[in-house]
């Protein structure tokens, strides 16, 4: 039968989660924590489903969950999305993004993707009839670079997906890039889908800057999160979208027959939880301190630490201990070293190979410990 992307296989997470597995490896591979979600959080979820909270959520989500997703983004980004008209629970981030681009592409549109990116969007824009327009980020740093940006604007252009903090680098972007995407974008109707799912782990000092902290960006912008990377809860498949009216009722009507609607009782649970500030509010601290375990565990290995500023995740480069390319490298290293890692090169289009693996460190000290002791002796 005729595939409909025919290019694509199984994600590389997937792919590398299951030989960590296989081999016995760490599994510092596919981004989740190998440490428990708070017990309170546990107790909400098993008390709601003992209330009888089992049945449809709304579709838009649980009115308390996206009052509190209102008062959090006031909060920490200084505008106040309307829970009825701006805010929509999804299945996780994933749907989120799905659901923003099936809403707005249409066949023959072009779509900018800076790359490296994330896994999902170029598949779910090109079964859209939409062409992904691939712009590099600029090593050594993956900043954007906003001039070749603008060159491949057209006319065709309808949506810009960002990522920030970023995916696979750890790249976070300042005011001043969403203050140049703005003004690129000033006078057009090009889009904005904003993957902010590391939102709360950005380190030494620096502030997430968000969408929605800019009144151009946030009029044409899809904000999205997910309770799975704040919460240490990605099996729960909970996320959210926040865009201005009009582009909500687009992405409801997919986010209706995608899923109609998301886990009750987690969203439940979520809601009350929430009030719990620190969480989110002590979230940077706690992953720097992972961050820099890790990279001091690198430090005694022959992989050489790139930056990382944000998200859990940290990218090492290996050029000092082969040429191997990046996939046969993490083959390698998952079933001869014993600790799996992503090829950068997944994130690309055309798989470039700049010799980075992607390491994971939503980890506890002591799996990162005993990763270090492996790394070392690579
Ligand atoms: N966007 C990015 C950049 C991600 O890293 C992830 C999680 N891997 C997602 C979206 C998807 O999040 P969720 O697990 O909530 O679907
Ligand atoms: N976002 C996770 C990562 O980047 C993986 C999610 C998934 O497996 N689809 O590792």
């Amino acid at each position: 039968p005729s595939s409909k992307l025919p290019d694509v296989g199984t994600s590389i997470f997937t792919v590398m989660s299951a030989l960590a597995s296989e081999h016995q490896a760490i599994n510092l591979s596919q981004g989740f924590p190998d440490f428990n979600c708070p017990e309170p959080l546990m107790d909400l979820v098993t008390r709601y489903m003992h209330e009888g909270f089992n049945q449809y959520a709304p579709m838009a989500g649980m009115p308390q969950l996206r009052q509190k997703i209102s008062l959090k983004t006031e909060k920490m980004y200084g505008y106040q999305p309307d829970p009825d008209t701006e805010i929509t629970v999804t299945s996780g981030a994933t749907e989120a993004l799905n659901a923003a681009i099936m809403a707005v592409v249409k066949a023959g549109d072009e779509v900018v993707v800076l790359e490296p990116c994330y896994d999902s969007y170029a598949p779910v824009i090109r079964l859209c009839g939409g062409s992904p327009i691939y712009v590099p980020l600029a090593l050594p740093d993956f900043s954007v670079d906003w001039d070749q940006v603008k060159k491949r604007l057209s006319s065709r252009t309808r949506m810009i997906i960002i990522n920030t903090p970023h995916n696979p680098t750890g790249a976070v972007m300042t005011k001043q890039d969403m203050d140049t995407l703005a003004n690129l974008l000033e006078g057009s109707d090009i889009l904005v889908l904003s993957d902010e799912v590391y939102e709360h782990m950005v380190f030494d000092g620096q502030q997430h800057y968000s969408a929605l902290q800019h009144p151009q960006l946030r009029a044409r912008s899809f904000v999205i999160s997910s309770f799975g990377k704040t919460y240490h809860t990605t099996g729960w498949k909970v996320g959210y979208a926040i865009a201005p009216p009009q582009l909500t009722t687009e992405l409801r009507k997919m986010h209706q027959f995608i899923t109609f609607s998301t886990a009750t009782p987690f969203q439940l649970a979520l809601a009350d939880f929430m009030d719990e500030e620190r969480h989110y509010l002590e979230l940077p601290g706690f992953y720097q301190a992972k961050r820099d375990y890790f990279v001091e565990q690198l430090q005694q290995t022959r992989f050489e630490v790139i930056p990382s500023a944000g998200t859990y995740f940290q990218l090492a480069k290996y050029s000092g201990i082969t040429d191997a390319r990046d996939l046969d490298f993490a083959r390698r290293l998952t079933i001869e070293s014993g600790v799996a890692a992503i090829p950068v090169s997944a994130f690309y289009h055309d798989k470039t190979d700049n010799k980075y693996l992607r390491f994971c460190f939503a980890k506890s000290e002591d799996t990162l410990r005993a990763a270090g002791e492996k790394l070392a002796k690579v």
